[in-house]
Formats: C-alpha cells, sequence, structure tokens
C-alpha cells in the first residue's frame, strides 16, 4: 500500500519548483503539508490491471479520492469494498451505472475498460452529470472522439485523457528547457514505443476490443511525445507497416508500424510502435543548441533522462498519484496543465493515428490538420 511517506521517499530532491499543485507550489511541499481543501471524489469504471495500479496510488493522493466503483465482476466489487472502504451504494455494475445521476457523492468517473469501449462510456456517464476521465486512447478514431468531447461539452461536464506524461517532473522539465529556447530551434525528434506482447488471445490483440494493435496502445506515446517534446501540431505524416506473424496479429491488429511526422516550423520526428520489439520505449528531442533524452520515457518509472546540460534529476513520483492530483485541480480549481490533457487533446492524436492507418495504406504522404 502506498503510504503518504512511502510517496514522499520517493522524492530524489528538496524544494524542487515545478508547476505544481495547487498554484505553483513546489511538489515536495504539496505532499509534506496537511491539505484540506476540496477533494475530487472518483469512481473507477474497470477494475483490470491497469484500473487497480490507480486505485492503489491514488490512496497517496490528496486532492482525489476513491469513492466508487463500475465493474461487470461481482467479487472484485466485493474485493474493492473491502480494500478501499467503499460503501454498497457507490457500487454500479455496466447495465445500471446511469443511475449514478442520482449519487451526490460521486463527482467524476474515470474509464479504465478496453478501448472501444470507452466512446459509449464516456458518454453515457457525461448525460449522467459526471466528469469523466478517460483512459488512452481516448477512443478507436477521431470521429467517436469527437464526438465524446461534444457530450461532454453539452453535459457541461470536464473530459481529461489519462495522459499521466503530462505531469511526470523529468518530461516537464524538457518542456520547461524547449519552451525557453534552451534547445534552440527543434529540428528532429524520435519516439519509440514498444514491447514484446504475450497471450494473443487477451482484449488488446482483438481489434474489435482494441481498435487496432501496438499503435493504438503504445504508439500513441510517441505520437502524443512527438506533439509535447516539439510543441508544434504535425502538418503530414507517412508510415509503414511490417508484419512478421500475420497468425498472432490478425487482420487489423498492427504489430510494427514506423511511421514520419512533418512539422510547421521544419521539424521532422521519425517514430516506431511496435507489438514485436522488447526495450523500445525511448525519446529524443534535438535543436540547433540543444538535446534531450528520455529512457526509459513512458515506463511507469522511474524515468530517466540527459540533456546536453547533463543528467536530469527531477524527483521521481508515482505518476498516477500526482496525476490524480493534477486532474483534481483542473476539475474543481480551473488550473491550466502546462501540457493540456482534455478531450480535444486526445482526439489530436487520434486524427494522427487515423491518418496513420490511411497512409499504410495508400502508401502516400497523408496531410494532417488538427
Ligand atoms: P485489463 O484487461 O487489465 O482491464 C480491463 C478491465 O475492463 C477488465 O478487468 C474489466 O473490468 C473491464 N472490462 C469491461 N468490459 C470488458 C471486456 N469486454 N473485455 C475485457 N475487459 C472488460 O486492461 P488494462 O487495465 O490494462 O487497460 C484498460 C485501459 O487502460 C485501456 O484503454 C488501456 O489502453 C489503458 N491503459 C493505460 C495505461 C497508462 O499508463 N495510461 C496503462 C495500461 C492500460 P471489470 O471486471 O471490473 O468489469
Amino acid at each position: 500500500m502506498h503510504s503518504r511517506r512511502d510517496f514522499l521517499q520517493k522524492l530524489t530532491a528538496s524544494a524542487i519548483t515545478l508547476p505544481f499543485l495547487p498554484n505553483s507550489t513546489s511538489l515536495e511541499e504539496f505532499y509534506s503539508k496537511p491539505y484540506d481543501g476540496p477533494v475530487l471524489r472518483v469512481a473507477i469504471m474497470g477494475l483490470g490491471g491497469y484500473g487497480s495500479r490507480v486505485a492503489e496510488a491514488m490512496q497517496s493522493s490528496k486532492m482525489a479520492k476513491l469513492v466508487g466503483v463500475i465493474s461487470g465482476t461481482p467479487s472484485k466489487i466485493k474485493d474493492w469494498q473491502s480494500k478501499y472502504k467503499i460503501p454498497e451504494k457507490n457500487c454500479y455494475n455496466y447495465e445500471n451505472f446511469d443511475q449514478i445521476k442520482n449519487n451526490a457523492d460521486i463527482d467524476a468517473v474515470y474509464v479504465i475498460t478496453p478501448n472501444a469501449l470507452h466512446h459509449n462510456q464516456v458518454i453515457r456517464v457525461a448525460k449522467a452529470g459526471k466528469h469523466v476521465i478517460c483512459e488512452k486512447p481516448m477512443a478507436i478514431n477521431a470521429k467517436e472522439g469527437q464526438e465524446m468531447v461534444e457530450a461532454c461539452k453539452k453535459a457541461n461536464v470536464k473530459l481529461l485523457v489519462g495522459y499521466r506524461m503530462h505531469f511526470e517532473p523529468h518530461t516537464l522539465e524538457i518542456v520547461r528547457m524547449r519552451k525557453a529556447g534552451e534547445l534552440g530551434k527543434i529540428t528532429f525528434f524520435q519516439g519509440l514505443s514498444g514491447f514484446k506482447i504475450g497471450d494473443p488471445s487477451q482484449w488488446r490483440m482483438n481489434k474489435q476490443l482494441a481498435g487496432g494493435g501496438a499503435m493504438m496502445d503504445i504508439g500513441i506515446y510517441a505520437i502524443n511525445g512527438s506533439r509535447y517534446m516539439v510543441g508544434e501540431e504535425p502538418i503530414w505524416v507517412t508510415a509503414q507497416e511490417t508484419k512478421t506473424d500475420p497468425q498472432k496479429f490478425k487482420e487489423g491488429v498492427d504489430e510494427t508500424i514506423t511511421f514520419q511526422l512533418g512539422f510547421p516550423g521544419g521539424a521532422v520526428a521519425s517514430c516506431l510502435s511496435s507489438y514485436n520489439i522488447n526495450n523500445l520505449d525511448r525519446f529524443f528531442l534535438t535543436g540547433d543548441n540543444g538535446f534531450a533524452e528520455l529512457f526509459p520515457a513512458t515506463g511507469y518509472g522511474p524515468i530517466k533522462g540527459r540533456t546536453h546540460k547533463g543528467e536530469l534529476n527531477q524527483p521521481i513520483v508515482t505518476h498516477q498519484t500526482v496525476q490524480m492530483d493534477e486532474m483534481a485541480a483542473i476539475i474543481l480549481q480551473g488550473k491550466q496543465p502546462m501540457v493540456p490533457v482534455d478531450g480535444e487533446e486526445g482526439v489530436k492524436d487520434l486524427k494522427i493515428i487515423d491518418a496513420i492507418y490511411a497512409a499504410v495504406k495508400s502508401g502516400k504522404k497523408e496531410n494532417l490538420k488538427l
């Protein structure tokens, strides 16, 4: 179990000033002082591998608290009820969760189910009048993503996408350096995202539930990373697919895709997304005056990195603990994150994914309008 003490032990430096909660207090200050402000009361939908990780990490969050569950598995609901002291009245299944609209003790639902289910589930949560945090990819194509954005706007609720790296200190330091001009004019980004996937019967290998293959699941980190690292929106993409095992990676489930992005300022990105190559978790950004590297770049941590100025020594944090605090501040206090995590941000990544799949098919450069 994560206690606040465990969490603080992971902070490697003191008084590091980051754009952290609330109102730019340092990370250490925020986690070491008592907090008695507003708290976001969250229900998690989908009590699987990642949902469990988020629940565990949220125990150390100060502005977000797990108060409810939505699950198709009664035995998991029982386990979570006793582990997290969740009252019966805050437990739902996939048939009855629209009733959450009558539950004044839940502010937001965090959707952590297979990708293809997000669209319908997020829209139902919005219609129930609750804020939504949705895991990446927010949907399986940009059209669905846009519909989710519109449903949340119409219901006057916030929609955030679970981009945990947008709150990770090493990542944010590079973004800060790039924004401050310390790397000079940005010329190139490389994003490598992949791992060898196991069990072929899991939902990630089923196009119906995953919406694709490695690109939907892990390639999205390189796509999203290229945008916040370069600091511009790409205007074209080219892509090539390699499939060495068509038995395992069925039609519509991509195994390995290499893709290239072009940015308006002239920078280019060269990226790789794979379900069949291990140790692929590296970002490299270079400009006329300096460079930055993260390796590992997007795993659960510790994230490690260096720049032309030397090793990065930002605090090591539990990503989901900080993410939930930051997201609570966005929802409750209107905080503006350094790198956006709203629904529109998720749709941009999906537009790029749509264009990558189109480029694989056409063999041509596809133009992008984000
Ligand atoms: P899991 O398979 O571990 O869990 C998914 C859960 O969704 C299941 O346990 C189940 O929970 C629920 N579910 C509902 N319908 C289905 C269905 N038809 N098939 C399978 N499960 C179903 O997946 P993950 O937790 O790894 O991934 C869930 C989401 O989180 C994905 O969108 C993934 O991309 C994202 N993710 C994000 C990560 C990040 O770092 N941001 C890391 C890992 C995943 P129940 O029994 O309670 O109904």
